[in-house]
Formats: C-alpha cells, sequence, structure tokens
C-alpha cells in the first residue's frame, strides 16, 4: 500500500499522540494540528519519526538520493548460498492469508519490512481484501512509512493481523516494541512472529537479544497462541556456528565473503537435518529461530501458563 490517503485515518502522531489530526499539507511534509510537530516526506513516504530521536536523524530520510539505495552486495550474496532453512513462513503466512480473506478490507501491518515486499507480497497477495502497511526505520528499507517501533504511528485496534520476522532483537527495548504490536492490533486480530534463539550477532551494532520459544511466547503474552515452534532447527544453529567460528580469525572483508562461501558449500547440507527435527521437542532447545501464531485476547496469559507451555526436552532439569 503505498497510498497515504488509505491508510489517514488509523495514523496518529507518535510525539503528541493525537489521532485523527495529522493532515498532507504539501507533498513534502505531514503536520500534527495538536502538537505542531512536521513530519517529513521521502518518496511519497512519511518519516514518523520523534524530534528527540536520539538514534534515527528526520534529515538521513529527507535527503536520500533515490528512494530504495543499493547497497552494492547483489553480486556477492548471489554467489553465498543460504545457511538457513525456514520451515514455518510459508504455511503461516498462507494460513494467515485464508483467515483475512474472510475480513472486509483487511488491514496488515509489517513492522522491519527492510526488502521483504516481494516476499510477502507473493505469500499474502494483497489486493482489495487484503491491505499491507510496509513499516521500517531502515532507511534503506522498501517501505510506505519510516517509523520506530518503539512509538508506532497507528491508533489502538487499528489492524487485523501484523507480522515481523526477525525484528525485535535488534529494538532497544523488545517489550515496548511488543506493547505497541500489541497496541495497534485489533482484539482477535492475528500475529505473525519469528524470534531468533541460537544465532550469533547481525546486523552488527543493532543487535541486542535473543528469545527461546518460552521467551518469545511471555514477550508476547497477550496472544492465544494457535501455532509455534521452529522456523529453523539446531541444523541451521550447526551451520551458522561453524561459519561464525571461521569468521571469529579474521574482520577482513574479502576473506569473510569467502569464508561464507566455501563453507556454505561445504557444510550447508547440515541444515536439511532440520527437516527431520523440527517435530522433535529436544531440538526445541537448539532451534536457530521460533515462530508464534495467534490471536489478540482481550486479557493476558498467566506466567504459569506460558511455563506450563514448554515443549523442549528437559522439565527443570540442570543436565
Ligand atoms: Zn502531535
Amino acid at each position: 500500500m503505498s497510498n497515504l490517503v488509505s491508510i489517514q485515518s488509523i495514523l496518529r502522531c507518535p510525539g503528541c499522540k493525537s489521532s485523527s489530526l495529522i493532515v498532507v499539507k504539501t507533498d513534502d511534509e505531514i503536520v500534527c494540528e495538536t502538537c505542531g510537530d512536521k513530519y517529513p516526506v521521502s518518496y511519497g513516504r512519511p518519516v514518523f519519526l520523534r524530534p528527540d530521536n536520539s538514534i534515527f536523524n528526520r534529515d538521513d530520510y529527507r535527503n536520500l538520493d533515490s528512494p530504495v539505495p543499493t547497497t552494492g552486495n547483489s553480486k556477492w550474496r548471489a554467489l553465498i548460498p543460504e545457511a538457513s532453512l525456514n520451515l514455518a513462513s510459508q504455511r503461516l503466512l498462507t494460513r494467515l492469508r485464508k483467515e483475512l480473506e474472510k475480513i472486509t478490507d483487511a488491514t496488515v501491518l509489517v513492522v522491519g519490512g527492510g526488502c521483504q515486499r516481494t516476499w510477502l507480497g507473493d505469500l499474502l497477495r494483497p489486493d482489495d481484501t487484503i491491505k499491507i502497511v510496509y513499516t521500517d526505520i531502515d532507511v534503506a528499507a522498501d517501505v510506505d512509512l519510516f517509523c520506530d517501533g518503539h512509538d508506532l504511528p497507528f491508533v489502538d485496534n487499528a489492524f487485523d493481523a501484523v507480522v515481523t520476522t526477525a525484528v525485535l532483537e535488534h529494538v532497544l527495548y523488545p517489550e515496548c516494541v511488543a506493547e505497541e504490536i500489541i497496541r495497534v492490533l485489533k482484539v482477535g486480530g492475528l500475529l505473525y512472529s519469528e524470534l531468533p534463539f541460537m544465532q550469533q550477532v547481525h546486523e552488527g551494532a543493532y543487535d541486542f537479544t535473543r528469545y527461546t520459544l518460552s521467551g518469545h511466547r511471555r514477550l508476547f503474552n497477550r496472544i492465544a497462541v494457535i501455532d509455534s515452534g521452529m522456523v529453523a532447527g539446531p541444523g541451521t544453529t550447526l551451520v551458522w556456528s561453524i561459519e561464525n567460528f571461521v569468521l571469529a580469525f579474521t574482520v577482513r572483508p574479502v576473506l569473510r565473503k569467502i569464508s561464507k562461501v566455501v563453507i556454505r558449500i561445504v557444510f550447508g547440507w547440515l541444515k536439511y537435518f532440520d527437516l527431520f527435527l523440527k517435530d522433535k521437542p529436544a531440538a526445541m532447545d537448539g532451534a536457530s529461530c521460533t515462530y508464534l501464531f495467534g490471536r489478540k485476547m482481550a486479557g493476558q496469559i498467566p506466567d504459569s501458563e506460558i511455563i506450563a507451555s514448554y515443549i523442549g526436552a528437559k522439565h527443570m532439569q540442570h543436565l
């Protein structure tokens, strides 16, 4: 969705939180009539960042040379085989689409959309029935609007579904972002979330935390879980571990890229063990990444129920 007018009714000022008061005044600016703050628009994409954001500066978005900057890594990326499997997203997002097709004018929020528009669009098939709003804070992301997940610029209960994949490990305060996601999701609305567990640092300085499946469930304890499990299992964890063991010996970019290609060609097949391990409880304790699919409840799941829902191999044993 790129038409601002179609989502204007669900926008709110990330600063003063006022709703229905943000007006498109000119082509390159949105003004909050309540607090007077002015948000720039970059290539039709509003930049809903509070002026007191200490990490991201509005001017970095305003002064872009092109809407989607190229990274220059595409040739290398094409050479490097994938280190991971994804056992969940296709099945769960197809299920999400079927649920959303039952709703008139269903609207989906993607938090941390990055460059997922093509991939997610293929699975969710946005049309007159399903509309998708892509958001991210990354200046290079292909989004409909830029925002900080800690201050989502939407009114409460705005969306029929939220999709967030491998994003919350990159935010400073994941519980705040999870709270924001829950806030903008309608009661009964659907969440699909992926979160890494046994993965090494990626995205450099913007990588802060990891979650077990139990931690993932606690983070979203307003979500009644329909399905949960592993996105990628211990096979993927093993490929990442071998790769990062070798990468530990050098910071030189060329050597690191060559190492990645060689290791993934030699050891990449180990990830296919995940196909065998995906339904084994013991494998969950070493999963590379987990997923959660469920509906927002009016209330909250008790902590005792989250602990009871643990599906790994060991119960209260340090063995
Ligand atoms: Zn305002």
